[in-house]
């Protein structure tokens, strides 16, 4: 078993899970690099240090899952952080791969039903299926951290207070965030009594493949909170969340 400390970040080939996967390496974590596409994963590898390594994950494949959590058990004995980052702001086709109606096809009033599953499948599901999948693991490990990435457009507070204009665009995607917070508070109450601390955290809008690189805030950025909560010591807190500003509204 290593002595270092072992962190899986899933869809971490590209954008803000490669920025975490970069800071968690360079403080002294052993990374896994969850990527759907091993090939990503591999190129995504060579921009890191010397402690990363691709694993084939696809959040929405129980069968990949299960062999990267088989994989990790096998090749490196252990797991202490878990980042669950893995996201997409809509189902997309390769011909079409941002909508250009910005997120009003998202709403679901009009949103295809299929297109919404698709987004909760990967969003919501995945993070759950991925998070019982390496619990063994993690409920093995001195004092485990596990990070869901949510977003204040999914606060529901936020959005519901008077004027805000960004409630216009909550549709799928937005509500999938929500659900995330929910994830994350009931993995949070269900592992209070364990070493284990479960946080949300919120990056920010960042300029990635996600939003079409329209994001005012750097990859830099956009990791940091949620490296944040990936090392936080034991009087850290557990069932929260928050962006690089403090507590942010669920
Ligand atoms: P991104 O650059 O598009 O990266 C998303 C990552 O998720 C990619 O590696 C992608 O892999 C991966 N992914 C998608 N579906 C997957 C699946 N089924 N299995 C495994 N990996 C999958 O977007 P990002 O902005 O860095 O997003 C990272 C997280 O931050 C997401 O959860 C997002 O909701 C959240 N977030 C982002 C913003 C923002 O402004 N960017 C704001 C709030 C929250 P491929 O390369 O194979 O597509």
């Amino acid at each position: 078993m290593p002595s270092k400390s072992v962190a899986l970040i899933t869809g971490a080939n590209k954008g803000i899970g490669l920025q975490i996967a970069k800071d968690l390496e360079s403080h002294g974590f052993i990374v896994l690099i969850g990527s759907r596409n091993l090939e990503n994963g591999e190129q995504a590898v060579k921009t890191i240090g010397s402690n990363a390594y691709a694993l084939q994950l696809d959040v929405t494949d129980q069968h990949s899952i299960a062999a990267a959590a088989a994989r990790i058990r096998q090749e490196f004995g252990r797991l202490d952080v878990l980042v669950n980052n893995a996201g997409i702001s809509h189902a997309g086709h390769p011909s079409n791969p941002f909508p250009s109606d910005g997120a009003k096809s998202g709403l679901l009033t009009v949103a295809p039903i299929e297109d919404i599953r698709t987004v909760y499948e990967t969003n919501v599901i995945g993070v759950i299926a991925v998070t019982q999948a390496m619990l063994p693991l993690l409920q093995e490990a001195p004092a485990a951290r596990i990070v869901n990435l949510g977003s204040t457009g999914g606060s529901i507070s936020w959005n519901s207070t008077p004027g805000n204009p960004h409630r216009a665009m909550y549709g799928a995607y937005s509500a999938s965030k929500s659900a995330v917070h929910a994830v994350t508070f009931a993995f949070a109450a269900a592992l209070e009594s364990t070493n284990i601390k479960v946080n949300a955290a919120c990056p920010g809008f960042t300029s990635t493949a996600l939003n079409n690189f329209a994001g005012t805030r750097t990859v830099e950025q956009g990791a940091r909170e949620a490296v944040r909560l990936a090392m936080l010591d034991e009087n850290g807190p557990t069932g929260t969340f928050s962006d690089e500003d403090g507590p942010a509204p669920w």
